[in-house]
C-alpha cells in the first residue's frame, strides 16, 4: 500500500494521533510521554515488546534501560543495529509502577500497534514475551514458554508475516540459562530474513458500482398501467 514515503507520512500521523491519546486514563494520567515507537519505518524486521518502563518514559524512546541494552548487543551480534529494525510496545504509555497492561488498555491501545505493522510492512514480527506474543497471535491460552523460537506464518490485518516469538531480554537480564535461550532463537533472525516474503492475501476486490441500465420505455397498455401491473 502506497511507496515507502507514503507510508511514513501516514506513520507520522498516526503517531500524532497517539501523542494526544487519553483511552487509557490512569496511562494518560501518570504518563510523561507516549512511547510510538522508534527505527526504520520501512524495516523488514519488527520488534514487538510490552509497555515502556521508567527510563522509556522519560527519554520518549522503547528499550533505553538495561533490557534495551542487551537487545542492542543481540541485535550487533546478528550484524544489525537499532537503525535497521523497527521496535515498537503493546502499550504505548507506561503503567504505574510497571505493572502488567490491563486487557482493557490492551484492548484500547492494539489498533496504534496493527496500524503500524501495516504501514511498516516487516516480513519478520519478533514478539518479545508474553503480551505480543499472545495478541499478535490472538491465542491468549499459549505462552511463551512453549511458542518461543518457532516460526509461523500469521496474517496480521491485512498482511501475512512471519510472526517469530522470543522470550522478553528483560527475562534474561538475570538469568544465564535464559540469555543462552534468548541468544539462540535470536540467532536465527538472519535465516528469517533471508527467506523469501510471505505470500501475500489477494486484496479485497473493488467494490464496482453498475451502471444504470437504460431501459427503453414501453408503451403501457391502459388498463394494465392503471392496475399498477408494471
Ligand atoms: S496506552 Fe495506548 S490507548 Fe492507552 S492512553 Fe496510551 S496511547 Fe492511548
Amino acid at each position: 500500500m502506497g511507496t515507502a514515503e507514503e507510508r511514513r507520512e501516514e506513520l507520522k500521523a498516526v503517531w500524532q494521533q497517539a501523542r494526544s491519546c487519553t483511552k487509557c486514563p490512569q496511562l494518560a494520567a501518570a504518563r510523561q510521554t507516549v512511547v510510538f515507537g522508534s527505527g526504520n519505518a520501512d524495516a523488514d524486521l519488527m520488534f514487538v515488546g510490552e509497555a515502556p518502563g521508567a527510563n522509556e518514559d522519560r527519554q520518549g524512546l522503547p528499550f533505553v534501560g538495561q533490557a534495551g541494552r542487551l537487545l542492542e548487543t543481540l541485535l550487533e551480534e546478528i550484524g544489525l543495529t537499532r537503525a535497521d529494525v523497527f521496535i515498537a510496545n503493546v502499550l504505548k504509555c507506561r503503567p504505574p509502577g510497571n505493572r502488567d497492561p490491563l486487557p482493557q488498555e490492551i484492548d484500547a491501545c492494539q489498533d496504534y500497534l496493527f496500524r503500524q505493522l501495516e504501514l511498516i510492512e516487516p516480513r519478520v514480527v519478533c514478539t518479545l514475551g508474553n503480551f505480543s506474543t499472545k495478541l499478535l497471535r490472538g491465542d491468549p491460552a499459549t505462552g511463551i514458554t512453549r511458542l518461543h523460537g518457532r516460526e509461523e506464518i500469521r496474517q496480521i490485518g491485512p498482511r501475512r508475516v512471519r510472526l517469530y516469538p522470543i522470550y522478553h531480554p528483560a527475562a534474561a537480564l538475570y538469568t544465564p540459562k535464559m540469555l543462552d535461550t534468548l541468544r539462540a532463537d535470536f540467532g536465527r533472525l538472519p535465516e528469517l530474513l533471508a527467506l523469501d516474503p510471505p505470500d501475500q492475501p489477494e486484496p479485497e476486490p473493488e467494490l464496482v458500482v453498475p451502471e444504470p441500465e437504460i431501459v427503453e420505455e414501453v408503451e403501457r397498455e391502459p388498463e394494465a398501467a392503471q392496475l399498477g401491473l408494471f
